[in-house]
């Protein structure tokens, strides 16, 4: 049994996909996708190896040796070597995702599918995605144990078929598709988002600081969008 949040990302993964799971940890994610007949193969990517040898373990736990290798590796670069067609990252933040992408942007040649799960700032994922030609096919918002999670899918095409022409750089901050939907998470996560915001737009104004003034328009620009959507 793994998390509702690694369960949302599971679920955007097609069956034969063959998986690189980059920042994998305990390797929870391959060892259920391969243990539910989803992936055919994974590699279960870390950086550290404390990470790694927990994902050894869990491996062999399993004994999915063979479906499921566990590699030591900065980012994307794991998928050396490899046949891989979908890339997992998840339980990062969104610079540190966006980071990952844009340092490994080679590997990324073949691959069919991105499922990206940043635990925040996941504006900074879409406006990678948007730069590099991603077209983002789907997201999804969730809550879990008291926190709030997005999953976003992406697969090579046009970048802006889900943002339209108008408003983008909102639906880059809020989502094209969950600014649309509008679910309990989001409205929590984007009202919680509106007051510390209007706390910051107080405190500001009783500040002096450099860059002060391109900061309050930013918040104002941003308690205007909130207005429109939690209306
Ligand atoms: N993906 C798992 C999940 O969602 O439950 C584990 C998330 S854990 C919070 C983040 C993991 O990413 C850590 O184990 C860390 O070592 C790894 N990590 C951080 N930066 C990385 C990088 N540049 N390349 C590979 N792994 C990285």
């Amino acid at each position: 049994i793994i998390s509702k949040r690694l369960e949302t990302v599971a679920s955007y993964v097609n069956k034969g996909a063959k998986i690189a799971d980059i920042g994998s940890d305990h390797a929870y994610l391959p060892v259920y996708l391969v243990s539910q007949g989803i992936a055919d193969y994974a590699i279960a990517g870390e950086v550290n190896k404390g990470p790694l040898q927990a994902a050894e373990n869990q491996v062999k736990k399993y004994g999915y040796e063979e479906q499921i290798k566990t590699k030591l590796g900065n980012g994307l670069a794991v998928l050396e070597g490899e046949v891989i067609d979908t890339v997992t990252i998840a339980g990062m933040g969104g610079p540190l995702i966006a980071d990952i992408l844009e340092g490994g942007k080679e590997h990324l040649t073949y691959i069919e599918r991105l499922i990206l799960q940043p635990n925040i700032a996941a504006d900074r994922i879409r406006a990678w995605l948007i730069e590099n030609n991603w077209q983002l096919i789907d997201e999804e918002i969730l809550k879990e144990d008291g926190h709030i999670y997005e999953v976003l899918v992406a697969e090579p095409g046009d970048p802006l078929f889900l943002y339209g022409k108008n408003e983008v750089e909102k639906k880059v901050w809020l989502g094209p598709k969950l600014s649309s939907e509008k679910n309990n998470a989001f409205l929590e996560k984007w009202t919680k988002e509106h007051e510390q915001l209007e706390k910051i737009k107080v405190k500001l104004s009783e500040a002096s600081a450099p860059n002060i003034e391109s900061k309050q328009s930013d918040i104002e620009k941003k308690i205007t969008w909130l207005k429109e959507e939690l209306s």
